[in-house]
């Protein structure tokens, strides 16, 4: 029996694990001692490799090339050279008769290497001749990115994930660990344990609120009002780095006037939290020698998301708790690979290593390596973009890459005709999902398992991951198809291997150019900045506290708090928030078709509610009920939870059947465009 060292494809924890493979077969799956899981890998990294075995198991792997000529006809399967050279052609026609913006691709954070997503932005760039390049970044930590970049010229964590558990007080966020990434999770049990002092802000008492020692349980959507008010109570006691402030920040005047307007008593009357509980919990904030601030997508998915990061960053520079081991900020991304997507440049306003399109050096650096008179310099649409560029007769053709959009995006309906309005759709994936169901052309691909490359966990951490087994079917890695689809456009995009196109990428990335395939595997990870063969890699970013904005300081933001976009009112009276389960991943494709993984959690989407709530509209545990919004109604399983608040329900996102996405809202945050997945009103009735 072989055994190959990889890198789980599920959350970005980025958890080393091996697969262990017989007659080119997984026969099953070990930890190994990574630096993030140190032995251990939660049910998602034991039990969730059986689609590298069957590809008939419940939804059926995409095996061969399909095509379909008419709408009205189904898709039949063809050879790869027919199905390349129609989206060569249809992609040309497109390009000819509307412009290139009118074409959009996605890179992809689902199990797809950083090389991918280096390839595919170069395709959008370089051939197309467009920056409508992005990924589902967009609907999850895009503001994270946005207002760290504002408030510290970087948008990933600060500091490394081992970190965590030699914090003295976690301040966490809209974030439920023990949901999003178990082995993060255990790195807050162990800070605990270590005598951290843990201050949780969530409506739903998580896992990580049942083990805190202050739990804030704010009303839904008042974060704003409520970082403001831990401001406030932090200068109103003088518990503020004179020091820090004069030395490295810039903004503070203004900060000042903005947060003492927002005193715990008038911020009660929005958030609900007792002015003692924000007075207690900034004392722990700022009393703590090494205090860390975690946030997931309860602070990200709203309409106000990105002012919410940046008010989280700015106390973080009232206090001077960054620059420094464990304390800083931690937006721990969701999917395995989606800090590599954004590092890659699979975005619509970066090169790869952040690097703007608007600036005119960078367009030519980029130009001149990729052999290219010139690269557009308007920053491109974004993915939530995309039902409203093609109402507006803007696009006109989409490349979708690994992702599932029809399922996982918001008011599914709005994009769903979307889907059906534009001219021509390719999709390439691993499964016949939800949004193939749309495609002109279907590309099949290789998966996690059999390709290998690199991946950014989310603490900027780059590890190998490794082919196990062949692939079965008439399917080929995405960077190879991509690269031949260039060639029909006379463009050489191909490479001898994934090492080939990693060298090219940290070749024009200063912050990646130390990072080599031999250091990676030497040192088992490189968490980037890695500049120089000898540097070693950055577990923790600024220090010195030298950020890296223009002028190398922190900048202050506060700002007054908005309501989500659809209040509750006398027609939807009740609060729809959507979440995820543990033992599944993004919209299933991957873990629903793992025996294990579809066997321990196969309930359909359920609607958690409060007791108060079910008892009211008499509604059982168990029972089917209706949920309906504005936008769509679905009928789901209700789950009674004392965990919950009155007036609001919450609902998972990956399941077809009680699909939350047809109820949401596709409000947009001004900055990110990310949308308010976190807050719509709907009614509730038993049925
Ligand atoms: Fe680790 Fe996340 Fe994989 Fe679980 S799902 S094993 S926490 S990387």
């Amino acid at each position: 029996m072989e055994k190959v060292l990889t890198v789980c494809p599920y959350c970005g924890s980025g958890c080393q694990m091996y697969l262990l493979v017989e007659n080119n077969k997984v026969v099953g799956a070990e930890p190994a001692n990574g630096a993030i899981n140190e032995g251990e890998l939660c049910l998602k990294g034991h039990y969730g490799w059986d689609f590298l075995n069957d590809t008939k198991i419940l939804s059926k792997r995409l095996t061969k090339p399909m095509l379909r000529y008419n709408r009205d006809e189904p898709l039949h399967e063809v050879e790869w050279d027919e199905a390349l050279d129609y989206v060569a052609d249809r992609l040309k026609a497109i390009k000819e008769k509307y412009g290139p913006d009118a074409i959009m691709g996605t890179g992809s954070a689902r199990g797809t290497g950083n090389e991918t997503n280096y390839v595919m932005q170069k395709f959008m760039r370089a051939v197309i001749g467009t920056n409508n390049v992005d990924h589902c970044a967009r609907v999850c930590h895009g503001p994270s990115v946005a207002g760290l970049s504002l408030i510290f010229g970087s948008g990933a964590m600060s500091n490394s994930i081992p970190e965590i558990e030699n914090a003295d007080c976690l301040l966490i966020l809209g974030y439920n660990a023990a949901e999003a990434h178990p082995l993060v999770a255990k790195r807050i049990i162990r800070a605990k344990q270590k005598g951290a002092k843990i201050i949780v802000v969530d409506p739903r008492r998580t896992e990580a609120a049942r083990i805190s020692d202050l739990w804030l349980q704010l009303n839904n959507g008042s974060n704003m009002a409520l970082v403001n008010s831990f401001a406030n109570v932090i200068l109103a006691n003088n518990w503020q780095n004179d020091k820090f402030i004069g030395s490295f920040t810039e903004g503070f005047d203004e900060y000042r006037k903005t947060v003492e307007r927002y005193t715990p008593e008038y911020a009660q009357t929005i958030t609900g939290i007792a002015p003692s509980l924000v007075e207690e919990a900034m004392k722990l904030y700022t009393h703590s020698k090494n205090s860390f601030i975690l946030w997931g997508m309860g602070v990200t998915q709203f309409g106000q998301a990105v002012d919410v990061v940046r008010g989280l960053g700015s106390l973080c520079l009232l206090t001077g708790q960054i620059g420094k081991p464990s304390s800083g900020v931690g937006p721990v991304r969701g999917q395995n690979n989606v800090q590599g997507a954004c590092d890659m440049g699979a975005l619509p306003n970066v090169y790869p290593g952040y690097q703007a399109v608007t600036d005119a050096a960078n367009r030519n650096k980029f130009a001149k390596a990729w052999g290219v008179e010139k690269l557009p310099d308007k920053v491109g649409f974004t993915i939530t973009e995309v039902p409203h560029a093609v109402a507006a007769g803007k696009l006109k053709a989409f490349y979708i890459i690994g992702e599932d959009p029809a399922q996982s995006d918001p008011d599914s309906a709005g994009l769903r005709k979307a889907l059906t309005e534009l001219e021509f759709v390719v999709f390439q994936d691993i499964f016949m999902n939800k949004t193939a169901h749309f495609a002109d052309v279907i590309l099949p691909a290789t998966a996690w398992g059999e390709h290998g490359g690199v991946f950014s966990g989310a603490d900027r951490r780059f590890q190998r991951f490794r082919k196990a087994v062949d692939a079965k079917g008439d399917v080929k890695d995405d960077w190879i198809i991509i690269g031949e689809l260039a060639k029909r456009f006379d463009y050489d995009l191909t490479y001898k291997d994934t090492e080939e196109i990693w060298n090219e990428l940290i070749s024009l990335c200063p912050s990646y150019a130390g990072a080599t395939y031999e250091k990676i595997e030497r040192q088992g990870s490189v968490l980037w900045p890695c500049r120089t063969p000898e540097d070693p890699g950055t577990d923790y970013l600024f220090k010195g506290n030298i950020f890296q904005t223009p002028s190398k300081k922190g900048i202050f933001f506060a700002t007054e708090w908005r309501s989500p976009a659809e209040m509750p009112d006398e027609d939807y009276p009740t609060v729809l928030c959507t979440v995820r389960e543990v033992g599944h991943y993004s919209s299933r494709t991957m873990t629903g078709n793992c025996w294990g993984l579809a066997k321990l959690a196969d309930e359909p989407g359920y609607v958690q509610i409060s007791e108060e709530d079910a008892a009211r509209l008499g509604i059982e545990d168990e029972q089917l009920m209706r949920v309906t919004s504005r936008r769509g109604s679905v009928m789901a399983r209700a789950k009674i939870s004392d965990r919950v608040k009155t007036g609001a329900v919450y609902m998972t996102y990956q399941w077809w059947i009680g699909a939350c996405n047809e109820l949401t809202i596709d409000n947009l945050d001004p900055i990110s465009k990310t949308p308010e997945y976190k807050y719509c009103s709907v009614k509730l009735e038993s049925i």
